[in-house]
C-alpha cells in the first residue's frame, strides 16, 4: 500500500467522533456512513490494514467525496481528510487501474496547452449539439440527464481569455505587478471574468501580466488520483510562472489558488523544483484577499445599491480560510446590500470532477443550496469561484428560479464602471 501507508498516522488521528456528519454534503444527501469522512476513514484504514480489498464498493465510497474540505476545517483531531482520500484514489489508480472516459480525457487533455485548446474546442462543438438535443425526447439517451436534475452546460465562447487580453496590461504609476492566473474555467468558459479581473487589478493600481501559455492548475488530475500526470503539470506551471517577475500571483478561482499555493509544494517537495514551488506558493493570493489586504480598492468603488447573497466556495472558505474578504468587498460594492443565506459555506455540489463523476448526487446537493438562496429573497447570488457560479446557474435554472448568479468580480466591475 505505497501511497496510503504514508498517511497511516493521519488516518489514525480520526477518533470517530462523527462531528463531520453535520457538515458533510454527501452525508447530508445519502445519510449513509460510507458517505461521510468518518466512514471513509474507517474503510481506508481497513484497506491499509489488509482487511478490505480494493473493491468496487470501496472505489465508489472514495470517489463519491466532493473533496469540499468541510470535514477537515471542523475536525477536532485535525484529520486532513481530502489528502487521505486523494491518496486512496491514487492507490486505486495505481493498483486497480480503473479507466473511465473522464479519467482518460483528463489525462490526455490537461497535459499541455495545445491539447487543452483542442479539448475545449471539441467541448464547444459537443455543447452546441448537446444543448438542442437535451431539449428533445432524445435527452434520456444523453449523459447527465436524470429525472430530477438535467444538466445545462454553459456555451463555450469562440475566443478564450488568452485571445482577449494582452500579455501585459500597464497603467501609469503602478504600485507593482501582479501575475493573473486564469485557470481553465475562466480562460475558456467565462473569459469575461478574466477581462474584469484585469480592469479591477489595474483600477487597484497594479500592472497585470497574463501568461497565455499557462496550463490547467492540474487539480482535476490530483482529484482523480492521477498523481504522475499532476506532477508533470505542476512542474510545467512552476517553470512557466516562475519566469515572470511579479509581486503577487492572483487568481479568481479558489481551486487554482489553493493548488498553486499548497499542492505544488507537496508534490514537488524534495525535487529540483521544490524551491521554485515554495517561492511561487508564497506569492499566491485569492483575488478578493489581494484586493482587500494589499490594495485600497475598497475605497475606490463607485458603489450602487443592489441586494445580493453570497455563497462561500469550499476551497476558498475551508481551504484558504477566506470568508470575510469577499463579504467586506461585496457589502461595500452594493452599499450594504449583502444578505446572508443559511449554510453559506456548505458545498454547492460542484466539486470539479465530482460533478462529472456523480452528477445526480451533485444535483441533490445543489438543490439544498438553491433553497437556501431563494429563502433570502435576494435577486442574485454571488460567489468567488467560476465553477460554483456555473453549477449555481445550472441548479437555479433547473429549479425554475430567476435568481441570477455572478462571480464577485462581476459585481466589483459594475462598481468601477461609472
Ligand atoms: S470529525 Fe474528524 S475525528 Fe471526528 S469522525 Fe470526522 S474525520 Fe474523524
Ligand atoms: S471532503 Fe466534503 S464530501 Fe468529502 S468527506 Fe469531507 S465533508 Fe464529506
Amino acid at each position: 500500500m505505497s501511497a496510503l501507508t504514508n498517511y497511516s498516522d493521519e488516518i489514525f488521528k480520526c477518533i470517530r467522533c462523527g462531528a463531520c456528519r453535520a457538515v458533510c454534503p454527501t452525508f447530508g444527501e445519502e445519510l449513509s456512513e460510507i458517505a461521510v469522512a468518518r466512514g471513509r476513514m474507517a474503510l481506508i484504514e481497513a484497506v491499509t490494514g489488509g482487511e478490505l480489498a480494493l473493491t468496487d464498493a470501496f472505489e465508489k465510497a472514495v470517489f463519491n467525496c466532493a473533496m469540499c474540505g468541510a470535514c477537515k476545517a471542523g475536525c477536532p483531531s485535525g484529520v486532513d481528510v481530502p489528502a487521505v482520500i486523494e491518496a486512496a484514489r491514487a492507490e486505486l489508480v495505481e493498483k486497480k487501474r480503473s479507466e473511465g472516459l473522464i479519467r482518460f480525457l483528463a489525462r490526455k487533455s490537461l497535459k499541455d496547452k495545445k491539447s487543452l485548446d483542442h479539448a475545449f474546442s471539441l467541448m464547444a462543438l459537443g455543447r452546441a449539439a448537446y444543448g438542442p438535443l437535451a431539449a428533445t425526447p432524445l435527452a434520456k439517451y444523453l449523459p447527465y440527464q436524470y429525472e430530477d436534475f438535467r444538466r445545462n452546460f454553459p456555451k463555450i465562447p469562440r475566443k478564450p481569455l488568452s485571445k482577449r487580453i494582452p500579455p501585459v496590461s500597464r497603467i501609469r504609476s503602478a504600485k507593482g505587478t501582479v501575475l493573473f492566473y486564469a485557470g481553465c474555467v475562466i480562460n475558456y468558459v467565462y473569459p469575461e471574468i478574466g477581462v474584469a479581473a484585469v480592469k479591477i487589478l489595474n483600477h487597484a493600481g497594479y500592472d497585470v501580466v497574463f501568461v497565455k501559455e499557462e496550463l490547467c492548475c492540474g487539480k482535476p488530475l490530483l482529484s482523480l488520483g492521477e498523481t504522475e500526470a499532476f506532477r508533470s503539470v505542476a512542474e510545467k506551471n512552476v517553470s512557466l510562472l516562475s519566469d515572470v517577475e511579479a509581486d503577487f500571483i492572483v487568481s479568481a478561482c479558489p481551486t487554482c489558488s489553493l493548488t498553486l499555493k499548497e499542492e505544488y509544494l507537496k508534490i514537488l517537495a524534495g525535487g529540483p523544483a521544490a524551491d521554485a514551488a515554495a517561492s511561487l506558493g508564497a506569492k499566491v493570493r485569492d483575488i478578493n484577499q489581494f484586493l482587500l489586504h494589499e490594495t485600497d480598492f475598497i475605497t475606490r468603488l463607485d458603489a450602487a445599491e443592489m441586494v445580493i447573497t453570497y455563497h462561500d466556495p469550499c476551497h476558498l472558505a475551508h481551504g484558504m480560510g477566506v470568508k470575510k474578504e469577499p463579504r467586506e468587498l461585496l457589502d461595500a460594492a452594493t452599499l450594504g446590500g449583502l444578505v446572508e443565506m443559511q449554510e453559506a459555506s456548505r458545498c454547492c455540489g460542484f466539486g470539479g470532477s465530482f460533478s462529472f463523476l456523480n452528477y445526480e448526487l451533485s444535483g441533490r446537493i445543489a438543490n439544498r443550496k438553491v433553497k437556501n438562496i431563494i429563502k433570502t429573497g435576494a435577486p442574485a447570488v454571488v460567489t468567488a469561484c467560476p465553477g460554483c457560479m456555473m453549477h449555481l446557474k445550472d441548479a437555479l435554472g433547473q429549479s425554475g428560479s430567476d435568481v441570477a448568479a455572478f462571480h464577485t468580480l462581476q459585481i466589483y466591475e459594475k462598481a468601477i464602471k461609472k
